[in-house]
C-alpha cells in the first residue's frame, strides 16, 4: 500500500478493506457499498409545537449518493436540507422510510450507522473551555476509537490548527473554529463527510481554502455530502447536485446534465461602428442594442450554430472588436425549477 501523504485522510476508505480497522462496524458490508447514502420515501414532519402547527419537513425523499461523490443538497431557506442531514447524523429521528448510510439501516444499527458518517454542523458549536486537542481527544473517546488509532496531532495538521492544539478554543477565530469541526467530523476515519453550509458568513480566502481541503478528501475516496447557499461554488465544485425545496426533491442529476437543462445563451457583441439600431442582419437572433458600440443576443445553442450568427454579422458589415458569452449558470436552473415547483403545486 503505497504512503498517503494526507494524514487526514490516510486509509478514510479502509475499514471497509481492512477487517482489522476501527472503528467502522467489523460486520460491515464486505464490498464497498455502490451508494454512500441511499434514503427512499423519506418523510419527516415535526410535531407541532406550543403555537405552531405540525411541520412537513421532508415529503417522500428519495435520494441516492454514489460512493466517491461530491454531492450538493441545494434549496431555499427552510427546505429541508438540515433536517435531511440531521436524519443522517442520527441526530433527528425521521417520520417515515428508509435510510441508509454506507448500506448501514440507521434504525437497524444506529451506532454502526453514526460510525460510517462525521457531521460538519450548520451551527459553530464548539465549547470554549476546551482546547483542539482534547475536544478531539474526547470525539475520538465518544466514537471508541483505541488510544492506538487515534491521530489527534495529524488530523489538526491536515486542517492546519497543529500550533493551535494547545489553545483554547474560545480563542481561535472562526475560520478556524469551522476547520476544527471539520477535524472533529473526521477523528473516527468515516468514509461519508457531510458539511451543512460550511461556508455560510465565511471569507472569501477561508472558503476556498475549505473547498480545497473538501476536494482532497474527496479525491482520497471520502464521499462528500455538502448544502450550500452559494450556487457558483457548488457549481465549480460538485459532480452532482440535488434540489430540495419545500421538503421535495424537484431534480437531481449530475451537474453538467443539470446546466444543459436551459437551452439558452447570450452573446455580447463589441462593434466598432456607431449603431443607432439593430441591424436588420441581426434582427432574428433576439438582439437588443445595449449601448452604440454593444449588440446583446440570446439565442439556442441546440437551433442556432454560432456560425451563423458571425456570418450575420459579416452580412450587416460590422467588425467585431470584442465577443463575450455568458453561460446558463446554476442560479437561473434554480429559479426556473424552484418557480416550476411552485406553481405546480399552486394548481
Ligand atoms: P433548511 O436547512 O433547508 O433551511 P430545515 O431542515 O432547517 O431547512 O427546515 C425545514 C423546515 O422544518 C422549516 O420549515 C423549519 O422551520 C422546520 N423545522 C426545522 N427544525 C424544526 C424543529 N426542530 N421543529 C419544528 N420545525 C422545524
Ligand atoms: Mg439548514
Amino acid at each position: 500500500m503505497a504512503d498517503a501523504t494526507d494524514p487526514l485522510t490516510t486509509d478514510v476508505i479502509s475499514p471497509a478493506r481492512d477487517e482489522a480497522a476501527e472503528p467502522l462496524p467489523s460486520s460491515g458490508p464486505h464490498v464497498l457499498p455502490v451508494h454512500a447514502v441511499r434514503v427512499s420515501g423519506l418523510c419527516k414532519t415535526y410535531r407541532k409545537t406550543g403555537r405552531g402547527s405540525a411541520k412537513l419537513a421532508l415529503d417522500n425523499v428519495d435520494l441516492e449518493i454514489p460512493r466517491g461523490s461530491l454531492f450538493g443538497l441545494l434549496g431555499p431557506n427552510g427546505a429541508g436540507k438540515s433536517t435531511l442531514i440531521n436524519i443522517l447524523a442520527g441526530l433527528v429521528t425521521k417520520s417515515a422510510g428508509e435510510v441508509r448510510v454506507w448500506d448501514i439501516d440507521i434504525t437497524e444499527r444506529p451506532r454502526d450507522a453514526r460510525a460510517a458518517i462525521g457531521v460538519v454542523p450548520q451551527e459553530l458549536s464548539i465549547d470554549p473551555f476546551f482546547t483542539p486537542r482534547e475536544l478531539l481527544d474526547l470525539q475520538a473517546g465518544l466514537f471508541g476509537v483505541p488510544l492506538h488509532r487515534r491521530r489527534t496531532m495529524a488530523v489538526l495538521e491536515a486542517v492546519g490548527l497543529a500550533d493551535k492544539a494547545d489553545a483554547y478554543a474560545r480563542t481561535l477565530s472562526g475560520g478556524m473554529r469551522r476547520r476544527l469541526l471539520v477535524a472533529k467530523a473526521m477523528v473516527h476515519r468515516p468514509p461519508v463527510l457531510v458539511l451543512d453550509e460550511p461556508t455560510a458568513g465565511v471569507d472569501i480566502e477561508l472558503r476556498q481554502q475549505l473547498w480545497a481541503h473538501v476536494r482532497t478528501l474527496n479525491r482520497a475516496g471520502v464521499t462528500i455530502l455538502l448544502t450550500t447557499h452559494y450556487l457558483e461554488e457548488a457549481e465549480g465544485l460538485c459532480d452532482r447536485i440535488a434540489i430540495i425545496d419545500h421538503g421535495r426533491v424537484i431534480a437531481c442529476d449530475t451537474t453538467q446534465a443539470l446546466l444543459r437543462r436551459i437551452d439558452s445563451k447570450m452573446l455580447t457583441l463589441t462593434v466598432s461602428e456607431t449603431l443607432t439600431a439593430v441591424p436588420a442582419a441581426l434582427a432574428p437572433f433576439d438582439a437588443e442594442l445595449k449601448d452604440r458600440h454593444i449588440l446583446v443576443l440570446h439565442y439556442k445553442p441546440s437551433t442556432t450554430p454560432v456560425g451563423a450568427i458571425l456570418g450575420a454579422v459579416q452580412t450587416a458589415g460590422l467588425t467585431l472588436v470584442d465577443l463575450m458569452t455568458d453561460e446558463t449558470d446554476l442560479e437561473d436552473i434554480f429559479l426556473q425549477l424552484t418557480r416550476g415547483s411552485r406553481a405546480r403545486e399552486q394548481g
